[in-house]
């Protein structure tokens, strides 16, 4: 048993009365550690003031943390920290890069690569984007299961494909994308990748160099972070290209009512005042998981997924969806109870799982279902976990008989 005994940092991971609550909903967002909650808590309380602006050494200090906070996820993902833009979340730096980049750089007939288990948040940007501009949207298939197929995105590139836009890891499916293939394959026709590492960053050790992707985005509140912030990483020299995405204070070089001129990039798409506190809480979150390790952290997500996927697939009434090695993440039906009527019935033994379509509603047109299940592990996932889930499930089908 790998598991990593880690609860007691997750003040979260306890019910109102004190009692253990089995939280396998990670892939929606994860419980943070203490260490976390008093990073915040100190950006808030003693170390606060704002950023880049001040001329007192609080404001000079705060900056620097803010800034360190950039370097740190620059080198989580290994990339340069003038590449690291600092968003609201994921579904935000998708955005940013269709609005901006996406706008200039995609025109009439240009095509746009995607796949069936995209989340809505890779999938609809991209379709405002084809809308506005006369683009066409392709849709790469998946293998029976569950991956995205990267002899069928071979296939469908072409002299037109100008983004191919993927999930790393499904939310779904858990499925893992061969990433370096899939940007080796995406480049051979001169387009760009963006990779959608929302599920990945918190369970994968991600390289963005070793990739060569062009875009990378994630949210830190799903690796053990604050809300309210995420990362946009794309090479310097995609990011040089893109025309600002918001105005406003912060994102200028200089301001005239004949011309403004503009920051370089990341300042450049960081209009306002950032999230301050949150960028130092996902500093913390960052130290926090590589203290313990991604390798770690992967195969503690991988030996409860194996366990939890044997336990449910000798289940004759059970319904696994995805991939064997899926990450962190499994999906399920149970005959004749609707993954709601579970989850409910979950929730009263203090098991919380995740019921819906995730997000995800053209991948449950393709699994043909109107919801899964989905339990998801985080690094503070044990044993205990996917025994209180199984003993529910048992429940379940004694209250449906
Ligand atoms: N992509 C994937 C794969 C996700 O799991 C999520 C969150 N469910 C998102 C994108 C959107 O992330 P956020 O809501 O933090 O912007």
């Amino acid at each position: 048993m790998t598991t990593l005994s880690l609860r007691d940092d997750f003040p979260g991971l306890r019910t109102a009365d004190g009692k253990p609550w089995h939280y396998l909903d990670t892939a929606a967002t994860a419980q943070k550690p203490q260490a976390v909650i008093g990073a915040m808590a100190r950006a808030l309380g003693e170390d606060y003031a704002t950023v880049h602006r001040g001329v007192y050494s609080r404001s000079a200090e705060m900056t620097l943390r803010y800034e360190a906070a950039r370097r740190r996820t620059a080198e989580f993902i290994g990339g340069r920290e003038d590449e690291v833009v600092f968003t609201r979340g994921a579904t935000e730096a998708i955005n940013l890069v269709a609005q901006t980049w996406g706008m200039t750089q995609i025109g009439e007939g240009d095509r746009i690569v995607l796949s069936t288990l995209e989340h809505h948040s890779n999938i609809v940007p991209w379709q405002m984007v084809a809308e506005r501009t006369g683009a066409q949207i392709d849709v790469c298939p998946l293998t029976e299961s569950g991956e995205i197929d990267l002899g069928a995105l071979e296939a469908l590139l072409g002299p037109r494909t100008r983004l191919v836009a993927l999930g790393h890891v499904s939310n779904v499916l858990g499925s893992v994308l061969d990433a370096k293939r899939a940007a080796a394959l995406v480049h051979s026709v001169s387009a760009k990748l963006l990779l959608d590492g929302c599920q990945a960053a918190p369970r994968l050790k991600i390289d963005v160099a070793d990739i060569g992707c062009d875009f990378y985005v994630f949210s830190a509140h799903k690796l053990y972070g604050p809300t309210g912030i995420g990362a946009l990483w794309a090479r310097r020299e995609i990011l040089d290209q893109m025309p600002p995405y918001q105005g406003g204070g912060a994102m200028i070089d200089r301001v005239t009512f004949e011309k403004t001129t503009y920051a370089p990039p990341p300042q450049r798409f960081e209009a306002g005042t950032p999230a301050i506190a949150e960028a130092v809480a996902l500093h913390a979150a960052i130290d926090y998981v590589e203290s313990i390790g991604l390798a770690r952290i992967h195969a503690t997500e991988t030996e409860l997924v194996e366990r939890l996927r044997t336990e449910l697939g000798a289940m004759n009434d059970v319904t696994l969806f995805g991939p064997s090695d899926s990450a962190g993440i499994v999906s399920f039906a149970i005959d004749g109870v609707h993954p709601h009527d579970l989850g409910t019935i979950l929730d009263e033994s203090s098991v919380a799982i995740r019921a819906g379509h995730h997000c995800a509603q053209p991948l449950m047109d393709h699994l043909g279902v109107p919801a899964t299940a989905r339990a998801s592990f985080g690094l503070y996932s044990d044993h205990s976990d996917v025994d209180a889930l199984l003993e529910g499930i048992a429940r379940t089908r004694r209250i449906f008989g």
